[in-house]
């Protein structure tokens, strides 16, 4: 494997309390220096703007007006890279960001852009963190609960930039049989060669208030990997040098494959 996507959901960059998470922030940024310096190409797919914003103002529910999470995404972007820049910088990793929306995507001529600014950034051995441009992108924001906080575009990301692994952080250990929080009886699947109908009725929604997709729109990330004939490993983020096992092969979280 030598070029990784790894998304980062919201609710491993952020504590219960509303605060950021600085030391999951610090150990990914760790994490992921470490494989650029084994020679690998890596993109971040990072949510947690609005979850930021939220923090500063202190808010402790996400307001219902798609304008005041376009504003709290647009101060927690900010800070978000703010942190990230610090914390990569600490290990001597350059980063950069990329802002997306579907439509850039959409067009041919932005998408080349896209493309050839990030296969410029990899070359020069810098990591880009994207995430979907909050700001202008209404209608993500509106389907927030159907398009999921950036597991979709991770997966874009990973198809359009021909990943060998797309790494899908969360926090849970994978994909059970059911919700593990409504079903105590629920299993791990360690390894899913489809995502049927079946699948997606075991999937249910977010489980915290900054958890956002929930398992559905991971699912749909994840058959959009396997069209391709990709590989998409969905672990557990509360330690992201949970990185570090997936690349040496052990078996953590859900491999689809
Ligand atoms: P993130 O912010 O990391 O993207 P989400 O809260 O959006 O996380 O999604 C993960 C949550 O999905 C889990 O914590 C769990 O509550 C819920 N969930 C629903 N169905 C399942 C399932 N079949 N397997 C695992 N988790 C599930």
């Amino acid at each position: 494997v030598s070029r990784i996507v790894v998304k980062i959901g919201t609710s491993s960059l952020m504590h219960g309390n509303g605060k950021l998470n600085l030391q999951a922030i610090d150990q990914l940024s760790y994490t992921l220096t470490g494989l650029v310096n084994e020679g690998k190409q890596v993109i971040l797919v990072s949510s947690g703007a609005i979850g930021a914003g939220m923090g500063q103002l202190g808010l402790t529910e996400r307001p219902e007006q798609i304008q005041k999470q376009q504003a709290l995404a647009s101060i927690g972007q900010s800070e978000l890279m703010t942190v990230y820049q610090q914390r990569f910088a600490a290990y001597g990793q350059r980063i950069s960001q990329v802002l997306l929306t579907h439509d850039v995507l959409d067009y041919p001529q932005s998408r080349e852009y896209v493309h050839n600014t990030m296969e410029q950034l990899l070359d020069w051995g810098v990591i880009p963190v994207v995430n979907e441009n909050d700001t202008v992108a209404v209608d993500e924001l509106d389907h927030r609960t159907t398009f999921g906080d950036n597991d979709k575009l991770s997966a874009i990301v990973a198809v359009r930039s021909h990943a060998d692994l797309l790494i899908m952080l969360s926090d849970i250990d994978g994909f059970y049989t059911g919700n593990p929080h409504q079903d105590p009886q629920a299993k791990l699947i360690k390894e899913l060669h489809q995502v049927t109908a079946d699948s997606l009725k075991r999937a249910g929604g977010a489980g915290t208030i900054f958890g956002t997709g929930g398992m559905a729109t991971k699912l749909t990330a994840a058959a959009d990997i396997l069209k391709h004939k990709q590989m998409m490993v969905l672990a557990n983020g509360a330690n992201p040098s949970i990185i570090f096992n997936i690349m040496n092969g052990e078996e953590v979280g859900t491999l689809f494959i």
